[in-house]
């Protein structure tokens, strides 16, 4: 597919971000070009189209920038899953572990119903905390977690295995 090769080439690799030994893939540049950008929510949206999506969750922050656009073309509710003390309601929270120490996301209480089938979305996959710590609120309120998407996966951190057999989909494996 010719979108993925432009996808793939509108990300920017920036070296020593944001510490000494990160190859960040910043994902703005994509932003930048519109044809990229549009085939990547295209991408997402023929790929869930048929699949009786209700709900599309989004992780913060980048996963607020593609989570919308797909939401709006399935016509499916768009749900922020929040860093600690974002949102303003009732949460529900779930720690899960990062390189070093833990973090928390949240969820708000009531946003999603029992039975309801969501896509989780990212930017990006490394090590797959953090969308273990969304499935993990989303099944805690009786969700259906149907699929985790993202734009990019580190593949030789093994995310994916984390996720045991919920099933993720990715436009671009970066080794
Ligand atoms: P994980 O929990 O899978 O280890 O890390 C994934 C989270 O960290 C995602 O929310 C993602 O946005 C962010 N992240 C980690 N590394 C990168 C990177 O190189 N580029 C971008 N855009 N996000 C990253």
């Amino acid at each position: 597919d010719v979108r993925i090769s432009r996808i793939s080439s509108s990300i920017r690799v920036i070296p020593d971000f944001p510490k000494p030994g990160i190859m960040f893939q910043d994902i703005t540049t994509m932003l930048l070009d519109p044809v990229a950008f549009k085939d990547t929510i295209d991408l997402f949206v023929e790929r869930y189209r048929e699949k009786n999506i209700s709900v599309v969750a989004g992780v913060e922050a980048r996963g607020f920038i593609f989570g919308p656009p797909i939401a709006l073309a399935l016509g499916a509710k768009f749900v922020p899953i929040r860093k600690p003390n974002k949102l303003p309601g009732e949460v529900i929270s779930e720690e899960y572990s990062l390189e070093y120490g833990t973090d928390i996301m949240e969820m708000h209480v009531g946003a999603v119903q029992k039975g309801e089938r969501v896509l989780v979305i990212d930017d990006l996959i490394a090590t797959g905390g953090t969308l273990v710590a969304a499935i993990k609120l989303l099944e805690r309120v009786g969700a259906d977690v149907v699929e985790c998407a993202c734009v990019i996966e580190l593949a030789d951190l093994k995310g994916r295995d984390r996720l045991g057999d919920k099933p993720l989909f990715v436009l671009v494996s970066s080794t």
